[in-house]
């Protein structure tokens, strides 16, 4: 039995985690005992209960110190996300540690307007002696596991509003990136919120579904991919535990005859290679009107040709990829598609393959390198364009017509985020509201999820609920209700005991009152509504 001043130490487990750029070790791997989570939870709920009753000023002056924190230590958690992950440290400060600062001076801001109490409008004068107040309240303790490819943005904006809307937080980074949630616990410690409200926990996928769900959790938030989100979400029905899911993308950029074209191409690039491609909400596939095709491509390619990709530094674009697996699975894609007749137009130079080999430390562990590639495919089917690829792989196809371009741009089973690119505002209105996904960017891709006032999240099997924006705050506190009576001195209501045919002519009555066809029988309504309320309403 762990006591109340006893910390939670997570063991050494032998493993060691590698930098996919460099292959060098970065930490070992530690793993707490699972039997530490439901003492974990309980440490967090006594801790949130008095947390709840906090004023939010005091909230708010945390979350402003948390944001000064971010500031302060802006270099290290740029360094720390570039080795964990492989991206160089710009794109972290870029994507992870700048929206991170934002979303907690936002979200502070934001928050109180949602979770003001609100007076509920009443639907009837049946119950004008009802007042009802509506509140959102926090669930208790939320379980957040997230993914490798932002180890510091994605779970950051979901335990800022957790904490902020008066949740305790149990938080699981990925394995890979260990030491970028060290770094949250002691940005969490050190900008003064309460001790034991936050724990992160130390836990292999394999083990940390089970011991949040029977842990005593109240809900989970979960990142990742689809077929690990297919599985916790089947546990936690099991145990009617309420889950929010992000998951996997295959993201449609649609270039229309009057885009932006120099813009289009190197947005293109931008959203489909950064982070290595490993963006749920990346750029994959990229459907280009007839008229604009070979234009379109050209300035494409040229993008392409002046990526500098290698190990973190000012001398480069993008990085590398973060896991072998990866790699794998973005050659499996790529080699299917050119076996069934794609043509591979372009190739970024200085690939992975060539770092791969001339570092001489080709292991599993690193260099993980794969090239910018842009492939050009005539039609939908196969993996490449059906499932999410994860890498940095630019998928063209020439489009006879917008209803072609839409039509293929939904044809798959995720639905997280696509983009429109044209100077029609028409064309764009029109093609955007027809595509199946849950944000669509205009001459632009990706970018939102660094914009903590826009939801994220999709359609299909990409998303359950939304993080960021008024949805996330909806998502971490539940409703509650207060129904007031406002005669509370009348003795009893209309239809309580005891009940004879005048209580059933008298709701009849209200409800020819109500819903009755012409005033004659509104009238007649009435008159019997009168009568049971003369029979039944006493105060003394
Ligand atoms: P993943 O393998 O599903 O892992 C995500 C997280 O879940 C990691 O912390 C992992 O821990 C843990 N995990 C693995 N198996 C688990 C299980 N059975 N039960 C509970 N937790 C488990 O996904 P990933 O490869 O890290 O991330 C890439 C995927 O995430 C892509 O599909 C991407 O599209 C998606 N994603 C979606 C969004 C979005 O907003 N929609 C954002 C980012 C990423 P370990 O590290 O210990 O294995």
């Amino acid at each position: 039995m762990i006591r109340s001043n006893e910390t939670f130490k997570p063991r050494k487990t032998g493993s060691w985690i590698h930098n996919p750029a460099t292959g060098e070790r970065l930490a070992e791997i530690l793993e707490h005992d699972p039997e530490n989570v439901p003492l974990m939870v309980q440490r967090s709920r006594k801790a949130q209960i008095e947390w709840e009753q906090v004023p939010y000023k005091v909230k708010q002056r945390i979350a402003y110190e948390t944001s000064r924190w971010i500031h302060a230590h802006a270099d290290t958690l740029s360094l720390t996300i570039a080795h964990c992950t492989g991206k160089t440290r710009t794109e972290a400060l870029a994507t992870e540690v700048l929206p991170a600062a934002i979303a907690f001076r936002y979200y502070s801001q934001r928050i109180p307007h949602i979770l003001h109490p609100k007076r509920l409008p009443t639907s009837s004068f049946l119950f004008l002696n009802k007042k009802s107040i509506q509140y959102r309240v926090p669930y208790g303790v939320i379980g957040i596991i997230s993914p490798w490819n932002y180890p510091f943005g994605i779970p950051v904006h979901e335990v800022a509003v957790a904490l902020l809307t008066g949740n305790g937080v149990l938080l699981k980074v990925a394995t890979q990136c260990q030491p970028v949630g060290e770094l949250i616990e002691t940005m969490i410690r050190e900008a003064g919120f309460p001790s034991d409200l936050f724990h992160l926990v130390y836990l292999s996928g394999s083990k940390v579904g089970a011991a949040f769900l029977d842990g005593g959790i109240d809900k989970l938030f979960f990142t990742g991919s689809t077929e690990t989100g297919r599985i916790l979400m089947q546990e936690a029905g099991k145990r009617l535990i309420p889950v929010s899911l992000e998951l996997g993308g295959n993201d449609a950029m649609i270039v229309l005859s009057d885009a932006p074209l120099e813009r289009a191409a190197a947005g293109a690039v931008w959203a489909g290679v950064s982070n290595c491609g490993q963006s749920c909400g990346g750029v994959e596939r990229i459907y280009i009107e007839r008229p604009v095709y070979d234009t379109f491509l050209t300035l494409l390619r040229q993008e392409v040709r002046q990526i500098r990709q290698g190990p973190d530094g000012f001398d480069v674009d993008i990085g590398s990829l973060t896991t072998e697996e990866q790699r794998k699975k973005i050659i499996e894609q790529v080699q299917d598609a050119l076996s069934k007749g794609a043509r591979l137009l372009e190739t970024s130079p200085d690939t992975g393959m060539n770092l791969r080999s001339t570092l001489g430390l080709g292991t599993t562990h690193g260099p993980i390198f794969y090239p910018v590639q842009v492939i050009e495919v005539d039609h939908d089917a196969g993996p490449l364009m059906q499932e999410e690829t994860f890498g940095p792989i630019l998928a063209v196809s020439v489009v006879e017509t917008e209803e072609e371009a839409i039509q293929r741009a939904n044809a798959t089973p995720y639905g997280l985020t696509a983009s429109v690119w044209s100077l029609s505002k028409e064309r764009v209105a029109r093609v955007a509201s027809q595509l199946q996904a849950g944000v669509v960017t205009v001459n632009d891709h990706l970018m939102s999820h660094g914009m903590p006032e826009t939801p994220w999240g999709g359609f299909k099997q990409s998303s359950i609920g939304r993080t960021h924006g008024d949805p996330l705050i909806e998502e971490t506190t539940q409703v509650k209700v207060l129904v007031w009576e406002k005669l509370p001195r009348m003795k009893r209501n209309l239809f309580w005991h005891p009940i004879d045919s005048t209580v059933y002519d008298g709701l009849k009555g209200a409800l020819s009152l109500v819903a009755g066809k012409g005033i004659r029988t509104r009238f007649q309504g009435l008159w019997r509504l009168v009568h049971l309320l003369v029979k039944k309403v006493r105060f003394f």
